[in-house]
């Protein structure tokens, strides 16, 4: 399988090339140049399987040969290893039509767990492999950071700089990042927003001095094995409840749209997916988006849902290049006038193109609390802020069907301040993650400063 770059200006890679670089070097995103196909009755075949062995099916499809088939499932058995439920991705039902899908059993309490622990792992073979060292830089709004450490701390062919915005993610979010002792990881507070670390990030792939003296490479969920690990729960999901003789639909809480993009690879692979709700917060660039038809930044706002606190969802440019069908040139100068004015007008045809599948849904702050609460009151289910932003958008969209799935994207004891302010009731964190308070932390502080950060990544990699 090749993969293509969104902007059409860099060459087709396999997948090692497109998962150990990250961004293409035009600036694009990897996309498979076609995608993956399952057949309905394999699909089927997945019920009751052991999640490990349907991930090793999937992703495999995307490394297609590239990993060996027996080695992606070791490396699946051990990533789904890491999580402390057997199922990996529970369902827990919560009306008679609504489910959620818990993705947040891994390490760092958070869905980002279930593509890093694999990640981190296909990283280390590959890189071993072609006997190669790389520098991971990633920017986090609150989780990336601690699934990134969790996963490639003390890897031996990877050095990890996670960069995330001061004061703006919670403090059990930066302790997963901060109290890691392996000095293969840097963490970094910037004074500045996520969308100012996330440009620092893009800006340091695309400066050519930086990557000739570093091996630079990304985690973020632009990198397609993210978006390939991610499609592995709506198979799942949906086969538990019914598919594929029944389409079921989803709804994803979300920032970056790499979650919700991966329910469309999925639907492009063969799984049937009737809608998918992109639940978005307060920051709801991607409401507008499919609402209005216009991809238009806005002043970030802090919420208690700060992992999708994002005003730029980078995996928006896949769906883009898709809806275009598949126009490189068109999606290069329409990504390239955002990065300059910072708003695109998606062509009609394109805007109609999305809205087949997908539905935006803001909710504003207010309704995430009383949301929480309601919850609670009506099934006994604790759910953390995240989670309640796409409960909310459920209940604004009325009836989707039988059944609609909610993606359960952070574990409630990751936000333990703000879920007892809300609700009254302190969640308590699973075991294994009861003495993250009393490590010490370890991290530099930097301004939000393109150059200043490139010097601390190049003095960190050649040290
Ligand atoms: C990252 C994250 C999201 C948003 O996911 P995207 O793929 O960026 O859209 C939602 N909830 C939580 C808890 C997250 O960590």
């Amino acid at each position: 399988m090749r993969f293509i770059s969104t902007r059409g200006q860099a060459p087709a890679v396999g997948f090692s090339d497109a998962v150990l670089g990250g961004l293409a070097p035009d600036g694009g995103l990897y996309t498979p140049e076609a995608w993956p196909q399952l057949e309905t009755s394999e699909i089927r075949g997945f019920l009751g399987r052991p999640y490990a062995e349907v991930a090793a099916r999937v992703i495999g499809a995307f490394a297609d040969g590239e990993i060996p088939t027996e080695l992606m499932a070791e490396m699946c058995a051990e990533a789904y290893g890491t999580f402390n439920h057997q199922a990996v991705v529970p369902l827990v039902q919560l009306s008679p039509s609504a489910f959620l899908a818990e993705l947040f059993h891994g390490p760092s309490l958070a869905f980002k767990d279930v593509a890093m622990q694999i990640l981190a792992r296909l990283f280390d073979h590959l890189l071993g492999r072609q006997g190669r060292t790389q520098t991971i830089l990633c920017a986090t709004s609150g989780d990336t950071g601690g699934a990134a450490v969790e996963a490639f701390r003390g890897r031996r062919n990877v050095r990890l700089v996670a960069l995330f915005p001061e004061g703006r993610i919670s403090e059990v979010q930066r302790r997963f990042m901060t109290t890691a002792e392996e000095p293969n990881v840097a963490c970094v507070a910037v004074a500045g927003t996520f969308d100012d670390c996330q440009a620092i990030v893009k800006g340091a792939f695309q400066d050519p001095v930086l990557r000739q003296a570093v091996d630079l490479s990304g985690v973020n969920s632009i990198n397609i094995a993210r978006i390939a690990a991610q499609a592995v729960y709506y198979f799942t999901t949906a086969v538990a409840l019914g598919a594929p003789d029944r389409p079921v639909a989803f709804v994803t809480p979300s920032g970056n749209f790499g979650d919700a993009f991966a329910g469309y690879a999925a639907k492009r692979m063969g799984l049937p997916i009737s809608r998918i709700v992109a639940a978005t917060n307060a920051n709801d660039i991607l409401a507008r988006a499919f609402a209005e038809g216009r991809y238009a930044r806005a002043e970030v706002q802090p919420t208690i849902s700060p992992a999708m606190d994002i005003q730029a969802a980078s995996n928006f440019e896949r769906l883009y290049f898709e809806a275009v069908r598949r126009e490189p040139a068109e999606t290069a100068r329409a990504f390239q006038a955002f990065s300059t004015a910072g708003a695109i007008d998606i062509p009609p045809l394109a805007h109609s193109t999305m809205r087949e599948l997908f539905t935006g849904v803001s909710v504003p702050e207010d309704e995430v609390r009383r949301t929480m609460v309601a919850t609670l009151n009506q099934t006994g289910e604790l759910i953390d802020p995240h989670t309640a932003v796409g409960v909310a958008a459920l209940n604004r969209c009325g009836d989707l069907g039988w059944p609609a799935v909610v993606l359960a994207t952070a574990h409630p004891a990751k936000f333990p301040d703000d879920v007892a302010a809300v609700t009254g009731v302190r969640p308590e964190p699973p075991q294994g993650c009861a003495n993250l308070a009393r490590k010490p932390e370890r991290y530099d502080r930097l301004p939000a400063d393109a150059e200043t950060i490139k010097a601390y990544v190049r003095t960190f990699a050649e040290a």
